[in-house]
């Protein structure tokens, strides 16, 4: 056994669909502009570029049904709702009709968005990370095991509908992203990936309540206090 210095921070996992057991988490990457719409609201094309690639660290998580403090160095946060695949097994350079057997399960997430930090970024050239994978930024329903459901994503501030789309709609299927994102980096099982979001994303304030719903699926449902 390894001595260390202080002990090792446990493993951060999430709830799985009707089992005891839970799922432990690697690491959470995401994907950018991978709806048109979406892609024009951010002022950029739709859909002709290879997808690209985002991280957050895997204690970001939290969990559904959680309250979580307004994000310090931002005025601007934003809402962001998705589909997360939850991959169960360990491969690089994936084709991309292998890529659908990596998939172990499916959940509803939100993307939380400093969106300030980062239009900041964008203009400076700079990177994401701080907009992105600050803490508690990855909402994250239950995962239920089994294939895509095909449905409605959509997300709700405090009962108003903001954002609605089918995920066919989607630019990069699933498993052209699991396929992109192997050639980039060897997947692992218990890496998390957020599918990108729909058009109209938006500010969250003191006080909102934040649910995300795929049919089927539980809702990552956040409060900020
Ligand atoms: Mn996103």
């Amino acid at each position: 056994m390894v001595a260390l210095v202080f002990p090792a921070l446990p493993t951060v996992t999430l709830p799985v669909t009707g089992r005891a057991e839970r799922f432990p988490i690697r690491r959470i990457f995401c994907v950018g502009r991978n709806y048109a719409d979406h892609a024009k609201e951010m002022g950029g094309d739709s859909g002709k570029e290879p997808p690209f690639f985002f991280s957050k660290p895997a204690d970001a998580i939290v969990e559904s049904g959680s309250r979580i403090p307004y994000p310090p160095a931002t005025t601007n946060l934003h809402h962001e709702a998705e589909l997360v695949l939850a991959i169960g097994k360990n491969g690089a350079m994936v084709s991309e009709a292998d890529a659908p057997a990596m998939i172990w399960g499916h959940a509803t997430g939100n993307d939380l968005t400093r969106r300030d930090l980062q239009a900041e970024a964008k203009a400076a050239r700079r990177p994401w990370d701080m907009a992105k994978g600050f803490d508690k930024s990855a909402v994250v329903g239950a995962i239920r095991p089994g294939p895509m459901p095909d449905a409605m994503l959509r997300c709700t501030v405090n009962g108003a509908l903001r954002q609605e789309a089918r995920l066919s709609d989607m630019i990069w299927s699933p498993a052209a992203i699991i396929a992109a994102l192997s050639q980039l980096v060897s997947l692992s099982a218990g890496d998390l990936i957020f599918t990108g979001t729909p058009a109209g994303v938006g500010a969250l304030n003191r006080g909102d309540t934040c649910k995300v719903e795929i049919d089927g699926l539980q809702s990552a449902t956040v409060a900020i206090a």
